[in-house]
Order: structure tokens, then sequence, then C-alpha cells
């Protein structure tokens, strides 16, 4: 008996060491243990290896070639608003199911399933908050979230965020990522384009400032609704910005397209994006556009007067 357990402790050490020597065989599969466990990040661009830290100092974006990897809705509230100053609008819209959609699945069993994996309630945060001081309305999508297609939750939320920002007089900024419209909700998701800009007219009507900023993918009715209208658009490097998809285009033109089809630099090389910015510079380009916009009368500091002072003291 006695011999018994001490020869299954000798066999379970030596299975210990077995497989000791196995997992740390090679550097290889060590660095691939290492990228499974979320310690380093390997670029889907150029490969290179980033320590995940560094990765997300620098806004996820690879030191190496500059790929931007995608951001969900919370780290990239944390990357443009002022510590402490976040204030979350409607979170307690939730998501129906009007029509009683079923694809291969019911979508009432899709929206559990992704509000329980993700943690998010729909495919937007809204909010009101402060970028380097300055009060601002901002709605993040996240395309985490059904490829972050607006569906009537993400558009009321949208809606509700521009009618408050309306009545605060403040600016609006939108960051877009979407696969389009929720075609699970059918005409209800379509009807949210038109609500949404309506919304945003009247933020323009008061002469308020509106910047969609353009993550990648940027598709379907949010392209043809909120993403276009902006007073000033800005885009993130090589995001895909497009209506239908390339695949579509080319089998209905039945012609090859260029390579760079639907980026963001076509897309500035043929006005329909103002500038294109990298996520490291993003914060601050917004907070100077938004100074620069503020409305004279509400100014605290005057920014135009300094402007314009600092014109007349370089031209002297
Ligand atoms: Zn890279």
């Amino acid at each position: 008996m006695a011999n018994n357990e001490e020869s299954r402790g000798l066999k379970s050490l030596f299975d210990w060491f077995a497989n000791r020597r196995k997992s740390g065989s090679t550097s290889l599969e060590r660095q691939e243990r290492e990228i499974a466990d979320g310690l380093w990040h390997k670029c889907s661009k150029c490969s290179v290896l980033t320590y995940t830290k560094d990765l997300k100092a620098n806004q996820m974006v690879c030191a190496e070639c500059g790929h931007h990897n995608r951001v969900d809705s919370d780290e990239r509230i944390r990357q443009l608003i002022d510590n402490n100053t976040w204030k979350p609008l409607d979170e307690h819209l939730r998501p129906s199911d009007p029509l009683e959609f079923r694809d291969r699945k019911l979508y009432s069993d899709r929206l559990r399933e992704m509000q329980e994996t993700i943690g998010l309630i729909d495919a937007v945060k809204t909010g009101l908050g402060q970028i380097n001081g300055l009060p601002i309305a901002l709605g993040v999508m996240d395309f985490r979230f059904m490829g972050g297609s607006m569906g009537s939750v993400v558009g009321e939320k949208l809606t509700r965020m521009i009618e408050q920002a309306t009545q605060r007089r403040y600016p609006v900024v939108i960051v877009c990522t979407s696969g389009g419209a929720r075609m699970q909700e059918g005409m209800l998701s379509l009807m949210q384009m038109a609500k949404i800009s309506a919304a945003l007219q009247r933020h323009k009507d008061a002469r308020l400032l509106y910047i969609p900023v353009l993550t990648n993918p940027t598709t379907g009715g949010v392209t043809a609704s909120f993403a276009m209208l902006g007073d000033i658009i800005l885009a993130e490097p090589k995001a895909t910005i497009g209506f239908a998809g390339r695949r579509v285009i080319e089998q209905t033109l039945r012609e090859k397209l260029p390579e760079n089809f639907q980026t963001a630099e076509d897309l500035l090389q043929h006005g329909f994006v103002d500038d294109i910015i990298p996520r490291t510079q993003l914060k601050n380009t917004l907070a100077q556009l938004i100074a620069l916009h503020q409305p004279v009368l509400t100014t605290p500091h005057m920014v135009l007067w300094e402007t314009m002072s600092l014109t007349s003291t370089a031209a002297e």
C-alpha cells in the first residue's frame, strides 16, 4: 500500500519534470504562451512583438509600423476624456426585439449573449465630459457589440446626447465604428439615420460644432448619416470607410478596385475627410479645434482674442 503511494508520488514527480521540460523547451513556444497570456502582443501588420503594457501606453498603436489596433469604448473614453470628468448618459436604455427576428439564432438570444460576454448593453456609450478642460458631449461606438451596428438604442442614445449638447451649448464628438444599420431591427434601425441627422441639424442651427472621428471600419448606414455630417471630419490612419462592401461593389461593377479604395487616405484625397489624425494626437487635436470654435461670448479665456493678438505680434 505504502509502496504503491510512493511509486505514484514518484510518477507524478516525473510527469511534472517531463511537462516542465516539454512546456519550456523552445523560446518560440514560450513566446506563444506569453502571447496567449496577453503579456505580449504580436502586430497583425508587421508581426513585431510588443509588451502589451507598452502598447496600451501608446494607445494601442504599434510603435514599429503605426498600425492602429482596435480599442473598445471604455479605453477610448479613457484616452480622450480628462480624469474624473466623465458623466455617462442614458445607461439604462436597453435594446428590445419588436420584430421577434430570427436568423440562425433568435435576436433576443443574440443580444443576451452579447451583453453577458462583453458586458455592454448595446453598441454605443454616450456622456458628457471634459477634453483638456473644455466641456464636450462624446459618443463612442463599440465594434465588439454586434459589429457596432446601429439599432434603436444606438440611435436613441446618440440623439439624446446631441439634444443635451444643443441645450448646454456643448460641441459634439462621435467616435464612429460600425458595420452599418442593425438588420435584426429592420426599418426601426434605418429610422435612426434620419433621427440622428435631424438632431444634428438642430445642433448646427444653434451654431455649434460637431466632429465625427471615423475609425476602422466605418461603413453602411453610419457612413450614410452622422459620420459624414460633421463640420470637420477626422479619420484614423488606414481606417476603412465606405458604404457598401468592396466585394459587393466589385461584383456589381465587374471591375477590380484600386488597392487604397475606401481607405481614410483615399477619402482625404477626394475631399470626404478633412484630416487624418494619428490616435496619439487625437485628444490634443480635438481640444485645439474645440477651443478655436468656442462661441466668442462664452469663451472664458478669450481664445479667439489670444489667437488674434498672437497673429498681430507675429506680423510685427
Ligand atoms: Zn506593427
